[in-house]
């Protein structure tokens, strides 16, 4: 099967400002050839004009939880469902994502280790989503942040023996909690209290690492993420009040911040419970101060949005996106920038997806207006293409019309 997709104004991911005009030849899947100017002569199975529209690679979003929906409490809406209708809705979520042009999440926490069976589902055909890299549930202390998708984890060869039992369940990447959190349960956790120690993270991720997995560290306050990055962590989530040692040890070793810029202001402003509010209110005043230091360090910044946390429905990359630029200093183009080519870098599938070169899987947004001018184009998404399918239907229920050859 060749498709022809002509006269796209290509915004290819790697940072490289717009080219109009542009075309691209998919193929079996994949991204065989992107041009700009005239269009190939050949023969191709079908033809489309995206008649200028803007054209980047499927977004990616490096924090999601699929099993929460969004809602104001959603940890408890988990424990008053029960785990058949979650994951029912789950597999909701996972197609109202793909469909707004996500076609790529990393899920960093789930009851019961849904998510795991989820990703088999999408990856067997059996139900529409984003390729789905999860952890199912997390590596915590006895106790420690969100205890409900935790493995109980003490000791180094504790922590160890938690990575061996996510890898057999089919997690392709692993989570751990050096830090408490804001949201999560009314009492017993504080951001700036640590968790695993650095003993447990080290054993975590050089169990990991032997696995070839990589690893997701919980961090906001500063001695937790001293102890991540000292340990191996590959991604830092939230690093709130990370210290510039720390960061400048990120940059160095080609490792990535994931701010979650938004949500901790939307939490301090009341999208969730009151305690939540009060623990948030402190994060989300540094949280652009740090994200501008690691920035000025050099750290790569990525994408994550804490979709489906509270007040923060899927796909929730969107509303991360405008905060990046908003209160983050990135430019749009910059914004687009992270949820595409450096999540991709941080996840280690940069060879398969994140941009629009050849040989990368066909994942495509194509969408009305000029994202690099304005990230809020992404929000109107005119056609969705994952592994060379077209998957975003319009409110008709049509799917882009193409010319078919005869
Ligand atoms: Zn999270």
């Amino acid at each position: 099967m060749r498709t022809l997709l002509l006269d796209a104004t290509l915004i290819d991911g790697t940072g490289a400002p717009p080219v109009g005009g542009a075309w691209l030849a998919i193929e079996d899947g994949r991204i065989a050839e992107v041009h700009a100017g005239a269009a190939p002569a050949g023969r191709f199975d079908a033809t489309l004009d995206l008649a200028g529209r803007a054209c980047t690679p499927g977004l990616i979003d490096m924090h999601v939880h699929l099993c929460w929906d969004g809602s104001p409490d959603p940890a408890e809406v988990n424990a008053r469902e029960g785990r058949d209708l979650t994951l029912v809705r789950m597999v909701g979520h996972a197609r109202q994502t793909l469909e707004r042009g996500v076609t790529t999440v990393r899920d960093l926490g789930c009851v019961d280790d849904l998510t795991l069976v989820l990703a088999r589902a999408i990856r067997a055909g059996a139900v529409p989503g984003p390729r789905l890299v999860a952890t199912g549930r997390s590596i915590v202390m006895t106790g420690g942040h969100d205890p409900f998708w935790g493995v109980f984890c003490d000791g180094p060869w504790g922590c160890a023996a938690g990575v061996r039992g996510q890898a057999y369940l089919g997690a392709t990447v692993i989570k751990v909690a050096a830090t408490g959190g804001v949201y999560g349960r009314p009492e017993g956790e504080e951001v700036g209290t640590s968790e695993l120690s650095l003993e447990e993270l080290t054993a975590a991720c050089r169990e990991a690492h032997r696995l070839g997995l990589r690893v997701a560290s919980h961090a906001v306050g500063r001695e937790g993420i001293d102890n991540s990055v000292q340990a191996g962590c590959d991604t830092i989530e939230h690093g709130i009040f990370a210290s510039d040692d720390a960061l400048r040890r990120l940059a160095a070793g080609g490792r990535f911040l994931t701010p979650t810029l938004f949500i901790y202001r939307h939490i301090a402003e009341g999208s969730a419970p009151a305690y939540a509010a009060r623990k948030a209110v402190a994060c989300a005043e540094q949280h652009p101060r740090t994200l501008a230091r690691a920035r000025s360090l050099g750290v790569g910044v990525t994408a994550g949005s804490d979709s489906g946390s509270p007040g923060n429905p899927h796909p929730a990359l969107f509303a991360e996106l405008r905060e990046l630029v908003r209160r983050g200093g990135l430019t749009p183009l910059e914004a687009l920038t992270a949820a595409t080519a450096t999540n991709a870098r941080a996840l280690g599938l940069e060879a398969q997806i994140g941009t629009l070169v050849p040989g990368r899987q066909a994942d495509l947004l194509v969408v009305e207006g000029d994202p690099a001018a304005d990230v809020t184009a992404l929000e109107r998404p005119w056609a969705v293409m994952q592994a060379g399918r077209w998957v975003y239907r319009t409110a008709t229920g049509t799917v882009p019309r193409e010319r078919t050859a005869r």
